[in-house]
C-alpha cells in the first residue's frame, strides 16, 4: 500500500516514471531526499546552492500532491536500512549514470534483498543506457560519431514509452523521523548569493528555457552556440543535471520542429556528446582517477599554484580567459566556447594538471557532470576519448578576436577594459601608454601583465607533448 520515491537526480513532477508508477501503484506515498554531504562539502560547493533550491521548489510541487518531500542527513544506505519488512513500503528510484552511484545502488538493493523490501528501479536521465551501446563486437565506443550514429539509430527505433501521469489523489504519510531543514544544505560561504540572480533552479524554469531555445534559438544554434556573447545556447544543462527536465522531453520538442528549424541537428548531436562521456566514465571508471591515454601519465606537468591562482581568479592577463572564470564564478556557468579556451589555456599555456581545472569547474559549476566535465577536460587535454591533439594549442587572442570580435562578452565580465579599442582588447599590453593613461587601463596596474608569453608557452607546450610521443 505504502511507497518511498527516493528523489536523487530527478527533480521534477513531469515525465517522472519511477514517481508516477509509486502513485499509481499505491495509496500512500511519501518522497525522500538524502543528502550525503560526503558527496557535496568543499567539493561541489555551486551544487549544494542548486540543490537546496531544487529541493524547495520540489517540495512545494509535491505538496500539491499531497506527497511530503522528507528531507534525511547521512550516508544513503545508512538512512535507508531503517526500512524493515514490517513497514510494508515499497521503494522507487531513477538510475543515476556514475560508477559510484551504481556501486552503492547494488548495496542498497542487497540490504533490501537482506530486509525484504520492495522495490522498482527505472531508466535515469538518458537517452539510451550505456549497457545497451557496445560496437558490433561487443566492446565499447571511444570514438564520437559512430557511437552517436548508432546510439540515435537505436533510440529511435525503440520509440519510447508513453509515460504514465501521476495521479493526484495522494494520501500523505511520512515514514523518516527528523527531516532536516534544506537551509542546512546551503553552503555556508556566501559567494553564491548571486546566483540566485541568474537562476531560479525548478521544473517551471526549465520548461521556460527549452521553450525560449524552440521559440528562439534553435534555428542559428549552429553558428550562435559559438559566440559567448549572444545567449545563443539553451542553458539547460543544470536542469538536465538535476532532472528538472528529461532529455527526451527536450527531444521530442525537438523532433517536432526540425523541417522547420535547421540548428537542431546540431543541437541533438550536443546532447549526443552528453550521452557519450555517460558511456565513456561507465565502461573507463579509469578516467575517474586519471588518463584514459596512459601515454600521458608521463606528461611532464607544472606545479605552480601562483599560475593556478591567477587562473582560477581570472587574472591571467589574457580578456578572455578572465572573462570566463569570472563568467563562472559570478554565476556558476560558463558558455562552452569560453570552456575550452580557459581549460586549454591551464593544460596547455600553464601546463597544470587538467585535473586541477577539473577540480575547480567540479567546485563552481551549477551544472556539473562527472562524466561531461571529466570527458571534456580530457578532450581538451588530448588524453581522452577522440579527443582534440594536444599539439592543437588555442591562441587566446585570435580566439578572443575570432569569437568575441565586438567585446560584448569580455568587456561585461572584465569591465575594466570597458574602454580598450577593440583592436587592443585581446592583446592590451600592445597599446601604448599614453593611450592606455587615457583610457585608464594601466596594464600592470588595474590590469594584470599576461602571466606568462604566448608563443613561449606554446613552444614549451609543444616541447613537453614530444616527450609523452618518445616514451
Ligand atoms: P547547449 O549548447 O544548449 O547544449 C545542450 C546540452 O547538450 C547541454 O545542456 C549539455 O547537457 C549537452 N552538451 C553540450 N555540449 C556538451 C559537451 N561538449 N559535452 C557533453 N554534453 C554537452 N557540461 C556539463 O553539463 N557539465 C559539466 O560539468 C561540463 N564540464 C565541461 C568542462 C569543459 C572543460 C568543457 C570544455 C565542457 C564542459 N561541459 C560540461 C560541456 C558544455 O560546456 C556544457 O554542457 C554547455 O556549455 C552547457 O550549456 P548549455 O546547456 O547552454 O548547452
Amino acid at each position: 500500500k505504502k511507497a518511498i520515491v527516493w528523489i536523487r537526480e530527478d527533480f521534477r513532477i513531469e515525465y517522472n516514471e519511477a514517481l508516477a508508477t509509486a502513485t499509481q501503484n499505491h495509496e500512500y506515498v511519501s518522497a525522500i531526499y538524502i543528502y550525503n554531504p560526503k558527496n557535496f562539502d568543499k567539493k561541489r560547493e555551486a551544487q549544494k546552492w542548486w540543490l537546496s533550491k531544487s529541493l524547495e521548489n520540489l517540495s512545494i510541487d509535491l505538496k500539491k500532491l499531497n506527497i511530503t518531500l522528507e528531507v534525511q542527513l547521512g550516508d544513503e544506505l545508512e538512512v535507508l536500512s531503517i526500512l524493515k519488512k514490517k513497514d510494508d513500503v515499497t521503494v522507487y528510484w531513477s538510475k543515476v549514470y556514475e560508477p559510484d552511484v551504481i556501486n552503492k545502488g547494488k548495496k542498497i538493493r542487497d540490504l533490501f534483498i537482506k530486509n525484504e523490501i520492495q522495490y522498482k528501479y527505472f531508466k535515469g536521465n538518458i537517452l539510451v543506457e550505456f549497457q545497451e551501446m557496445t560496437k558490433d563486437d561487443g566492446t565499447p565506443y571511444k570514438v564520437f560519431t559512430p557511437f552517436w550514429k548508432k546510439t540515435e539509430q537505436h533510440y529511435i527505433s525503440k520509440a519510447p514509452s508513453k509515460l504514465i501521469r501521476v495521479k493526484s489523489k495522494i494520501k500523505k504519510i511520512n515514514i523518516f523521523k527528523n527531516s532536516i531543514s534544506i537551509k542546512e544544505i546551503l553552503p555556508k560561504k556566501n559567494w553564491h548569493k548571486k546566483f540566485e540572480k541568474y537562476w531560479d533552479p525548478s521544473e517551471k524554469e526549465a520548461k521556460k528555457y527549452l521553450q525560449e531555445l524552440i521559440n528562439n534559438k534553435i534555428e542559428d544554434y549552429g553558428d550562435a552556440r559559438d559566440i559567448p556573447g549572444v545567449n545563443g545556447t539553451s542553458k539547460l544543462s543544470p536542469f538536465l543535471k538535476f532532472g528538472q527536465i528529461h532529455v527526451e522531453t527536450i527531444w521530442k520538442k525537438c523532433q517536432d520542429i526540425k523541417v522547420k528549424k535547421i540548428g537542431y541537428r546540431k543541437y541533438i548531436n550536443e546532447l549526443g556528446w552528453r550521452e557519450f562521456s555517460h558511456s565513456l566514465i561507465n565502461y573507463f571508471p579509469q578516467m575517474l582517477k586519471g588518463n584514459l591515454r596512459k601515454d600521458f601519465d608521463n606528461f611532464p606537468w607544472v606545479k605552480n599554484d601562483k599560475f593556478l591562482k591567477a587562473w582560477k581568479a581570472g587574472m591571467t592577463g589574457y580578456p578572455i580567459v578572465d572573462a570566463g572564470m569570472r563568467e563562472l564564478y559570478e554565476t556558476g556557468w560558463m558558455h562552452n566556447r569560453v570552456r575550452m579556451i580557459v581549460a586549454s589555456f591551464l593544460v596547455k599555456h600553464l601546463r597544470i594538471h587538467w585535473m586541477e581545472g577539473e577540480k575547480h569547474f567540479k567546485n563552481c559549476l551549477v551544472d556539473y557532470n562527472e562524466a561531461s566535465n571529466v570527458a571534456q577536460w580530457q578532450w581538451v587535454a588530448g588524453c581522452g576519448a577522440d579527443a582534440a591533439p594536444y599539439f592543437r594549442i588555442f591562441n587566446p587572442i585570435l580566439q578572443g578576436e575570432k569569437f568575441d570580435k565586438d567585446g560584448i562578452y569580455t568587456k561585461k565580465w572584465v569591465p575594466e577594459l570597458k574602454n580598450m579599442p577593440n583592436k587592443f582588447l585581446y592583446k592590451p599590453w600592445e597599446l601604448e601608454t599614453k593611450y592606455q593613461e587615457q583610457i585608464k587601463v594601466i596594464v600592470g596596474i588595474n590590469y594584470p601583465k599576461p602571466i606568462i608569453d604566448h608563443v613561449e608557452a606554446r613552444n614549451a607546450a609543444l616541447d613537453a607533448f614530444k616527450t609523452i610521443k618518445k616514451n
